[in-house]
């Protein structure tokens, strides 16, 4: 099979099917369309039809190739993660700026998914972030990836996401510079001195949503959805921020329509 026939012949995208075919020969994207001509080996053919089985029952692209993009880097991801959203990238941009001036602020980072920047206590100089249920360490890592001077923990409840973010760690060099603790929310960092800014990408999907079927059978649902209202998560982690003593302010990633609910938490 010549790289050509395999383009042509796909039943996925175009998209799904440069990035699978380059995560195959190990090339970047741009080396799989400038060499339609090159022919795959017998064992890369094998692993291809094996490939295409696996996305024809719906799994999820990054789960086959183990890795996903998130801005401008490379993150390791299988079955204990959620993969990471190009709109939790928005996340990122938005922490930068509140980190220089901490302000209230909605940012629409997708159709209808925001991020809500607060702050809860005026500090000087916040160079410590939080990001709560880090999963695979792309909002940790990128932060403190772009920022040399950032402190940053991160936390999850689960033990595998928090092996899947040490790699991740590992794998862009800034490992011995976040701390990564298993648990709820904030109790792992309820001792925390430092003033700080929380960041989260929470669940906040509602149960009875219909979700495309290849999130619902293939993505932890821990990780995605939280209760009637998708609130299930907001609301006890608002209400930590809040007694926190040290949390300066917060960054989060909700629907727009959950806003009216998380100001009611906060007027509360
Ligand atoms: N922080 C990770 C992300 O944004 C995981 C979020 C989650 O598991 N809800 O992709």
């Amino acid at each position: 099979m010549r790289i050509e026939d395999i383009l042509r012949h796909s039943p996925l995208s175009s998209l799904e099917t440069e990035v699978l075919l380059a995560s195959l020969l190990a090339k970047e994207r741009t080396w799989v369309w400038t060499h339609p001509e090159a022919q795959l080996s017998k064992n890369q053919e094998e692993r291809w039809r094996a490939w295409m089985e696996r996305r024809g029952k719906g799994e999820p692209v990054a789960y086959i190739t183990q890795e996903r993009e998130f801005f401008g880097r490379m993150f390791s991801v299988d079955r204990r993660v959620l993969i990471p959203r190009p709109a939790t990238e928005g996340l990122i941009s938005v922490a930068q700026a509140w980190l220089k001036k901490p302000a209230n602020n909605t940012t629409e980072i997708d159709a209808g998914i925001v991020a809500v920047a607060k702050v809860l206590h005026v500090a000087e100089h916040i160079r410590t972030v939080v990001d709560v249920g880090t999963g695979s360490g792309c909002i940790a890592i990128s932060l403190a990836c772009e920022d040399p001077t950032l402190t940053v923990l991160a936390t999850d409840i689960s033990e595998d996401a928090l092996d899947v973010a040490r790699t991740n760690a590992k794998r862009h060099g800034v490992d011995t510079r976040i701390r990564f603790l298993q648990g709820n929310l904030l109790d792992p960092v309820s001792d925390l001195l430092e003033p700080f800014l929380l960041i989260s990408n929470p669940p906040y999907v509602p149960s009875e949503r219909t979700l495309s079927p290849d999130v619902d059978r293939f993505e932890p649902s821990i990780a995605i959805r939280a209760g009637a209202d998708g609130m299930d998560v907001i609301r006890p982690l608002l209400e930590a921020a809040r007694r926190h003593p040290s949390c300066c302010g917060f960054i989060l990633e909700c629907e727009e329509a959950q806003i009216p609910l998380l100001e009611e938490i906060l007027n509360s």
